[in-house]
């Protein structure tokens, strides 16, 4: 616990021994895992978790890939952790618009913000707001039935396309993108999604990424699973691998068996078969950064300009790119900016840090002085940046749910706060608040209409189809 912390948690004694009541602002990875740990080892806590949207599991409902199940068993455990009788979930509650920070620090003991990252980090390059230039991450919300991304414009009419950027979410578009569409079928992506991916032109899709061989974020299952799509070969570039495997003795287990995978399909030596009309080629390219994106008169994309680059520094892992005076043009129609995800300030009480995470210390968040208002933390991607599996961020939940029983632990007493109950007081009237309940009818309903089709689930795409579900 921090010494700031620690007075704040002393001012918060009384005489009464009133239950702790902590917020939790993001029913996502983070969130639930929080919520586990506080409840496994706070036995009189009350937990309320709340969401903007009405359902919840954040991004492994909304950014893990369709073909993933197994990804999302997590889900089980988020169940039985909102079953709890001392956990309750209020979806449709955002903080920022419905409710502030101070209102929460005001009527909680502790708030946990777990609320994500929601935005894309953008290149900063002419001609960006394209048409066809999308973000992969509404192209991810898209194929998932994110309501605010459920009308994206996708134009598969184009036969080669290109991802910027290298890593797991990159490799997931370019899965979705040219997996047999049969493979998608069965799994839990939108009915809409399908049909476009089923009349899809594409037939080449670039991988561009701004450093080597040796410094790609993607990890090998996803790019042993991009290998293996049927009818999809993949095309390396000699070149862009002068030197790599002489320096594989020498890398740390992951890096070397992930860049002795790229190797070995490296010598496979495919090439493009003009005459074979039903394969597609995934095509990753190195050493290459957006300049410019390439537009004509409607301002529809026609290709992405890129730099060349040369790496500087030692070693691999920390080598970086900078650009030479060669450029080279990929002729492309459709483009996906995929370099990482960005969290928002929904509150103008939030301090930002530089790299677009709440500024924390071990994920205990500097408040101001007042003697009444709750401690703040904050934990998964808003609290340590836009990386990192299920895995990481469990981790870091648990670690800053330690701190939260711990600050509790030590406050000798609490002072009577209202949680919910007050927070509801103050909500617009209009306000359709869905609780676990209702969201388990929304469950019932997807599950229902997907075993129609075929499918684990039909996800419902709209926030008002699923109030009128879930009320
Ligand atoms: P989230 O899971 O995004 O949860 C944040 C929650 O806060 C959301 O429910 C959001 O709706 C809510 N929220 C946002 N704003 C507000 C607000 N103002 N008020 C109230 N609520 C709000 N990891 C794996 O291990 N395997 C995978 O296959 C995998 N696939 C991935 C695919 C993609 C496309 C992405 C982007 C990530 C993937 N990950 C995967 C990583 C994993 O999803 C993250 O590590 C994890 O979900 C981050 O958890 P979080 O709680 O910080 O954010
Ligand atoms: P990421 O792993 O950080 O990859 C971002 C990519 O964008 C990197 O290749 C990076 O290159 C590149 N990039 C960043 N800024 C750039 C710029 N200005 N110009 C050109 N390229 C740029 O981010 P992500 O793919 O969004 O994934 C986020 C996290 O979710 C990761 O931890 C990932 O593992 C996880 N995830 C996991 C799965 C899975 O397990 N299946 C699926 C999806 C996501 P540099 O390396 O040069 O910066």
């Amino acid at each position: 616990m921090s010494l700031k912390h620690l007075k704040v948690v002393k001012r918060m004694f009384s005489t009464g021994e009133n239950t702790p009541r902590v917020c939790i602002v993001g029913a996502g990875t983070a969130g639930f895992y929080a919520a586990m740990h506080l409840t496994k080892n706070l036995a009189n806590v009350n937990v309320d978790l709340l969401e903007k949207l009405p359902v919840p599991f954040g991004l492994v409902r909304y950014g893990v890939a369709p073909d993933h199940p197994e990804v999302k068993n997590v889900i089980n455990q988020f169940t039985k952790v909102a079953q709890h009788p001392n956990v309750k979930y209020y979806g449709n509650v955002t903080l920022g618009k419905d409710v502030s920070l101070t209102q929460l620090r005001q009527h909680y003991h502790a708030v946990l913000l777990a609320y994500g990252a929601d935005e894309d980090r953008t290149l900063g390059i002419e001609n960006e707001d394209a048409k066809n230039v999308i973000a992969a991450r509404n192209f991810v919300g898209w194929y998932n039935g994110l309501p605010s991304d459920k009308d994206l414009k996708v134009d598969l009419s184009h036969s080669t396309a290109a991802i910027l950027g290298q890593g797991n979410v990159a490799l997931d578009v370019a899965r979705i993108l040219l997996s047999p569409i049969d493979e998608l079928r069965k799994t839990d992506i939108t009915e809409y999604a399908l049909q476009t991916l089923a009349e899809s032109k594409l037939k080449e899709l670039y991988l561009i990424g701004r450093r080597g061989p040796l410094q790609v974020a993607f990890t090998i299952k996803e790019l042993r699973e991009q290998l293996k799509l049927k009818n999809c070969l993949t095309i390396w570039r000699e070149k862009d691998f002068k030197g790599v495997e002489e320096i594989i003795p020498n890398l740390g287990r992951p890096r070397k068996r992930l860049t002795e995978l790229m190797i070995k399909s490296l010598k496979e030596n495919h090439k493009i078969n003009e005459g074979d009309l039903s394969q597609k080629y995934f095509m990753p390219i190195f050493f290459r950064s957006p300049n410019r994106f390439l537009i004509d008169e409607q301002k529809q994309l026609t290709g992405v300009q890129l730099n060349c680059n040369k790496l500087m520094g030692d070693k691999p892992e920390n080598q970086t790119c900078v650009p030479t005076e060669e450029v080279e043009v990929i002729n492309c129609g459709l483009a996906f900016r995929s370099i990482g995800y960005k969290s928002i300030q929904v509150d103008n009480d939030l301090i930002f840090t530089p790299h677009g995470t709440v500024a924390n210390d071990k994920g205990c968040v500097s408040v101001d002085n007042s003697t009444d208002l709750a401690n703040l933390y904050v934990a998964g991607w808003l609290g340590t940046g836009p990386v990192g599996v299920i895995l990481h961020t469990m981790g870091n939940a648990f670690h800053v749910a330690k701190l939260i029983c711990e600050d509790l632990k030590s406050s000798n007493g609490l002072v009577n706060k209202g949680g919910f109950e007050e927070i509801k007081k103050a909500l617009p009237s209009n306000n359709e608040i869905v609780n676990w309940n209702g969201w388990e009818k929304i469950n019932k309903h997807e599950v229902q209409q997907g075993e129609l089709k075929g499918k684990p689930r039909e996800k419902l795409c709209s926030v008002k189809e699923m109030l009128e579900i879930a009320l």
